[in-house]
This record gives structure tokens, C-alpha cells and sequence, in this order.
């Protein structure tokens, strides 16, 4: 049977629309019929603005009957994670306190999309500033597995993964703190990137945790989230973060083929890791020593301390970020109050959701003074530790193999998750990446009897992503779990 046009690849589009034999506004017109037709059920987006998306799909059209291309992502739609700027619209990052609030500018990734020509779409759900496992926290409701609608997507960035996932857009921007790309990937059946810090530009993205943050990009295979990798990389002075470094073509050495030396560790299989989840990512390790790689046992005797060195340092950055959301800079203000320190408590108590409130309220504990030390501190040194412990790994292995998640997806309001510190212990295997500032993808390696996808996790060095991609498509191009769709029409 043949593709239908909402599910072919980038590489594809980009073809026909390049040969004429498709145009952007009949790309963008049919995505568009598909999301007004499921979105009711999916709840993938915030808001969304088709006519707009329509006008720039023409001008798109107009660039390449001129002659004037900007290169195959030009009249390609990406969904945008609402927690990045894009000048005229809306910025909710999934919170109330945003209300009534409109960005006055760009994101670096955003003006770097545009100069690339693609297709600006929609304004995706997220955990409330990105805070969170499943896209529950967002106070715009939650977002469906397109899988199977009772089921969570993932977060934070499930809008974004159920987008892709659903064939309502090719690809999609996150972010990923702790795992909000690679987690929803695997929870959606698709690709998801971290890249490394400093690869892509954090201008104009909400904060959430400044030193673990990164933008990364979601597609329904690897080639399609490397294009999209290479639009988006590369030094922003604007982000004094951002490295200097030059960005590599990511899709002409895909096909690279060359045996890797592949690490794994028994601690990313202990408890808590679901059996099928497990055998799913056992198969892929085996798929890659057969093909050549060998593959070693390795080391990771901290990962135990990971969850909670993440949760000191992510609250602490986040109490700080989010001081600016105080009523008076940015969206609501609370009516009524009667002096200022009313006003701030108001506008916050009122626009900030729970699990907002208990991450400022851990940030502020884990700074105070008394408890620095013991917490915040240490926690900079255990970060430290993390960080060697990779860097000891890549002496001798190309990439660490672990499961992305620790189970498939799991239903909206799981009554078992409703313990944060369950929503929290499942971000296992995504946050040591974060902590220690590495690239890492997330890719369909299998589904469970009950048919849900199942996502690997490939940690790479430092800037290594073009290693990284290569590795992963050669995992792809031998199975067919990327061509696999939910059947969600
Ligand atoms: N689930 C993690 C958290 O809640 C990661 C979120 C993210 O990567 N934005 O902090």
C-alpha cells in the first residue's frame, strides 16, 4: 500500500515539491484538513493558525517557481514546542500565568528555520514550562498517545511527538531538560534528538533549567531529524552558551557504515525496567554486535545519584528562572492586590500550576542559606562525578546503549504516577545525559504485545551527533519500526 502524503518523509516532500510535482500549500492544505480532523481527539496543540501557515506555504511555492529555493526544508511545516518565541504569536509555555502575552521576537532557531523556508506550524502542548514526564501538567489539559488515545505521549514535549507521531506535521521542535525529546519519542514511535549543550541556540527559549536545556528535533526518521539538526545548530552570539564549533553536514554521512565499539551497562537493566521494554533493547544491542560492533561491558556505578543531583539542580535553576514571572513583566496579573508583594504573590499563586509551585518551592529549599551547601553544592559535585564517568566510558566505547524510558506509555492520570516522585524516578535513564551535557536520540527499537512502540537511547561524545545519526540510521534501515503509524484516524 501506498505512503499516505501526511507520512512520507522529508526527503520526499522535498523531492517532489523540488521537481514541481507538489506544491507547499497542498502539503500544508492536507496536513491541515488531517489536524482539524483529529485534533479534538489528540489535543496535540495550543493553538494553531492555518491560514498563516497556508500564506507562508505560497510563499514558499512562490521562492521555487523563481528559481529561488532556500534548500529541502523550504516549504516544509514544523510544529513549534509553545515555549519557544516566534515573533507575533502567542507564547503560552503550557502555563496560565502567560496569559495575554505575545512574543516580540524570534528565537534563534526560529529566525534559522525561517531562513531556511520552512513552514512555521502551530504552537504545540507541553508540561507547564516543561515541567514534567507526560504532558499532564500543561494548563491547557493533557495531550493523547496517538497510539492509543488513553494513553499519555510523554513530556514534556508530548505536543510536538504526538504531532509527528500522528502524520499532522513531518517534523517538530522540543526541548530537552532531562528527556523531554528522546522520552515522548520513544513513547510515540519516533526519533527523537538531545543534542549537545552549546550545539543549538537557547535564545528566545524559555528557560527552564539553563545549564541542562537544549532544543531538539523530533521526525519520524533519522535522516529527517538530522536535516533538521543542521537547520537549527550552530553558534548564536546571542547565547554566549553556544559553541563556536562548525556545524557538519548530518545527512551525507549517514550511510556511513563502520563498526562502532558499543558500551552497555547492567545498571541501565535493573529494576524497574519493564520486561519487554528490556528485551526490545537487549535485541538492538545484539543486532549491532552481530553486524559487527562489538560491544563491552562498562561502569556507571553513579547512576543511582542521578535522579536526585537532577532534581537539586533542575528546581534550583528553575526557582531562579521563573522569578521573572512576578505580574508585572510578563502575562497575568492578579486584580485586586493591594500592595506590591500581594501583587507577586497573587499573580504567581494564581498563573503557576502544582508541580510549578513545588519546583520553585524545592529550588528555594536547595539554595537557602544552611541547606547550599548540603544540597545545591554537592549536588555540583556529584555532577562532576557523572560527567567523568562518561568521560571514562568514551575512552573505550563509541556510544552507551540504554533504554530510553523505563516502560511504554503509561495512561493519562495513572493513578501510581500521581506520587510525583513516580513521574520523577521515570526520567532514569534520559537525565545523566543532561547533567553531563551529551548528545543522545532516541528510536524505535520494538513494540509490546499490546502493540505500543518501544524507544533505545545511543549516547554519543561530545559534538559527535554526525556519529551518533549515522548509528542510529543503520539501526533503522535494517528494521521496519520507523514505518510503523498508529492507527489513529
Ligand atoms: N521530566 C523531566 C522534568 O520534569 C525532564 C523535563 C524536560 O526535559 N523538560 O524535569
Amino acid at each position: 500500500m501506498a505512503v499516505p502524503l501526511h507520512y512520507r518523509s522529508v526527503e520526499w516532500l522535498s523531492e517532489r515539491l523540488g521537481a514541481g510535482e507538489l506544491t507547499a500549500k497542498e502539503l500544508m492544505e492536507a496536513l491541515l484538513e488531517r489536524t482539524k480532523k483529529l485534533e479534538g481527539g489528540l489535543h496535540a496543540f495550543i493553538g494553531y493558525d492555518g491560514e498563516e501557515a497556508i500564506r507562508q506555504a505560497e510563499e514558499s511555492d512562490g521562492r521555487r517557481r523563481a528559481g529561488k529555493s532556500l534548500g529541502p526544508l523550504d516549504g516544509i511545516p514544523v510544529a513549534i514546542k509553545d515555549l519557544i518565541s516566534v515573533r507575533g504569536w502567542p507564547l503560552s509555555c503550557g502555563s496560565r500565568i502567560m496569559e495575554g502575552y505575545v512574543s516580540p521576537y524570534d528565537a534563534e532557531v526560529i529566525v534559522r528555520l525561517r531562513a531556511a523556508g520552512a513552514i512555521l506550524w502551530g504552537r504545540t502542548n507541553l508540561d507547564e514550562f516543561a515541567m514534567g514526564s507526560s504532558t499532564e501538567t500543561s494548563a491547557f489539559g493533557p495531550t493523547a498517545n496517538p497510539w492509543d488515545r488513553r494513553l499519555v505521549p510523554g513530556g514534556s514535549s508530548g505536543g510536538s511527538a504526538c504531532t509527528v507521531a500522528a502524520g499532522l506535521t513531518p517534523l517538530a521542535l522540543g526541548t530537552d531538560t532531562g528527556g523531554s525529546v528522546r522520552q515522548p519519542a520513544a513513547l510515540c514511535g519516533i526519533v527523537g534528538l538531545k543534542p549537545t549543550y552549546g550545539r543549538v541556540s537557547r535564545y528566545g527559549v524559555s528557560a527552564y533549567a539553563s545549564s541542562l536545556d537544549q532544543v531538539g528535533p523530533f521526525g519520524r526518521s533519522v535522516r529527517d531529524v538530522a536535516l533538521l539538526l543542521g537547520a537549527i545548530a550552530g553558534r548564536d552570539r546571542r547565547d554566549s552558551t553556544s559553541v563556536p564549533l562548525a556545524v557538519p553536514d548530518y545527512v551525507a554521512p549517514l550511510d556511513r557504515k563502520r563498526p562502532w565499539t558499543i558500551g552497555i551497562s547492567e545498571k541501565f537493566f535493573a529494576a524497574g525496567l519493564d520486561g519487554e521494554v528490556e528485551s526490545a533493547v537487549r535485541r538492538a544491542v545484539d543486532f549491532y554486535e552481530s553486524a559487527g560492533s562489538p560491544v563491552h561491558s562498562v561502569s556507571f556505578p553513579n547512576l543511582d545519584i542521578c535522579i536526585g543531583d537532577y532534581y537539586v539542580i533542575a528546581t534550583a535553576e528553575a526557582f531562579s528562572n521563573l522569578s521573572r514571572f512576578d505580574g508585572v513583566r510578563f502575562g497575568r496579573r492578579a486584580a485586586g492586590a493591594r500592595d506590591m508583594g500581594e501583587l507577586y504573590a497573587h499573580s504567581r499563586g494564581e498563573g503557576f500550576g502544582a508541580e510549578v509551585k513545588r519546583r520553585i518551592l524545592l529550588g528555594a529549599f536547595v539554595l537557602s542559606g544552611g541547606y547550599h551547601d548540603a544540597y545545591y553544592g554537592r549536588a555540583q559535585r556529584v555532577r562532576t562525578l557523572i560527567r567523568r564517568t562518561f568521560d571514562e566510558i568514551f575512552q573505550k566505547v563509541d556510544f552507551l546503549i540504554t533504554p530510553t524510558a523505563p516502560t511504554v506509555a503509561f495512561p493519562i492520570g495513572d493513578k501510581r504516577r500521581k506520587d510525583p516522585l513516580a513521574m520523577y524516578l521515570s526520567d532514569i535513564y534520559t537525565v545523566p545525559v543532561n547533567l553531563a551535557g551529551l548528545p543522545a536520540i532516541s528510536l524505535p527499537c520494538g513494540f509490546s504485545a499490546t502493540g505500543l512502540p518501544i524507544g533505545v537511547q545511543l549516547i554519543g561524545k561530545p559534538y559527535e551527533e554526525s556519529d551518533l545519526l549515522a548509528a542510529a540510521h543503520f539501526f533503522e534501515r535494517s528494521h521496519d519500526f520507523c514505518d510503523r503509524h498508529p492507527d489513529c484516524d
